[in-house]
């Protein structure tokens, strides 16, 4: 069960990543076609987004996970119940979700959530305290967070590597199986949104293999030796094409039919087609404007890249319009921590042309579970939430709309 590479941390590591770098990710989905294929957290893996609203998991101090929903008509941030008096602590909240080895993540599809487990096969103890509630699976239940019901489960050897994307009909997603060999098996799974049936490809062994994005009826597969590379999967035909020129130490974003990522050395913005694989490259006057250490591009938005770097020991965000122009945007969330650099704003949700974002967060420290009585501490961050208009955002505005938390 334990599993012989350390490959199966990437999960943990890519969602901590996300979350620090505001991981970027494509725009809405491809509305012309009807069967395409959605990855269900474009922005970050923090929560996920509809027309509606946000949601996404508060940790409580023992790590138990309660799911709250942001309603863009109301701004108001709520935990996803709706029963009257409820102290939303244990399992008779349709919104708590009991700590079971590792923290569940939500994907919002267009009339259903789907919370995910991402399995624990590193975590022999873990199995002896949560049984069968350790396995990777994915429960299903309304927008309303009733009638939860399990979707599918795999085995204890195995984990999912990232969170799954979907089209109307199934979920599609990577799981990694542990249990036989050196290297883990990488399987990409279709799971049928009505029956739960499953469908397994294991035609693409690559290392660290996970969905980054969709576009059409094709996955777009990252995968890493150190350099990450990617590739178009068809659901369809099972068919992989690979996308040249994506390779580099720092992954790329993508957006609606184009991958993009940094030229780091001249600043540039190469732009490869999914469709086609070209690559065009816009020049950007970053590097003669400011100096950031480590720029990353970590979201294609509509006016133009989100790339963020370091500069005097803060983070901040560098936005590149769509003429290579780069503006380093001076707002920054306000942190009860002071030794908070990451405090770039990091847009959480897109809607329209108004962002979600967190121009506030405190924290608070939980403590999961572990063998003999031990507990883990980890500082979790609350954000206040707020709507901002992208121009707003593009222009250095702090004209927030905040989103009032309650309960
Ligand atoms: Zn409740």
């Amino acid at each position: 069960m334990r599993p012989k590479t350390t490959e199966g941390l990437f999960f943990a590591a890519a969602l901590a990543v996300c979350l620090l770098a505001g991981c970027g990710a494509p725009g809405p989905a491809p509305a012309a076609q009807g069967d395409a294929i959605r990855f269900l957290n474009p922005d970050s893996s923090y929560g996920s987004g509809t027309e509606a609203g946000y949601y996404y998991f508060t940790r409580d101090e023992s790590g138990n996970s309660l799911l709250r929903f942001v309603d863009y008509a109301t701004l108001q941030d709520v935990p996803l119940c709706s029963q009257p008096n409820c102290a939303h602590g244990d399992e008779s909240c349709p919104a708590w979700f009991a700590y079971t080895g590792a923290d569940v993540s939500v994907c919002a599809g267009d009339d259903a959530l789907y919370i995910v487990y991402p399995g624990v096969p590193w975590n022999d103890w873990a199995f002896e305290a949560y049984g069968e509630k350790a396995l990777p699976r994915i429960v299903k239940c309304g927008l309303d967070g009733a009638n939860r019901q399990e979707l599918v489960r795999f085995g204890a050897a195995e984990a999912f590597t990232c969170l799954p994307a979907a089209d109307e009909k199934n979920l599609y997603a990577v799981v990694a199986d542990y249990g036989e060999g050196t290297d883990a098996v990488k399987q990409i799974v279709t799971v049928d949104l009505a029956t739960g049936g499953v469908s397994v490809d294991e035609s693409v062994q690559r290392p660290e293999l996970r969905i980054a994005g969709a576009w059409g009826r094709e996955l777009i597969l990252e995968f890493s030796t150190g350099q990450y590379s990617y590739a178009a999967y068809n659901v369809d035909t099972k068919a992989l094409r690979e996308l040249k020129a994506a390779g580099g130490s720092v992954g790329a974003a993508v957006g609606e039919g184009v991958l993009c990522r940094m030229d780091e050395s001249a600043g540039a913005v190469h732009i490869i087609s999914v469709e086609d694989g070209s690559t065009t490259e816009l020049a950007t006057d970053l590097l003669d404007r400011y100096s950031p250490e480590w720029p990353r591009l970590v979201a294609v938005l509509d006016r133009g890249y989100l790339v963020q770097g370091g500069e005097g020991g803060s983070q901040y965000n560098y936005l590149i319009d769509s003429e290579g122009k780069a503006t380093r945007q001076e707002l920054q969330a306000e942190s009860t921590d002071d030794h908070d650099k990451m405090r770039m704003l990091q847009i959480f949700a897109r809607r329209g042309e108004e962002y979600l974002t967190s121009p506030s967060r405190s924290y608070h420290t939980s403590r999961t579970p572990g063998p003999g009585g031990v507990t883990y501490g980890e500082e979790v961050a609350d954000h206040a939430f707020a709507l901002m208009g992208a121009e707003d955002f593009w222009n250095n505005a702090p004209n927030y709309r905040s989103v009032t938390r309650a309960g």
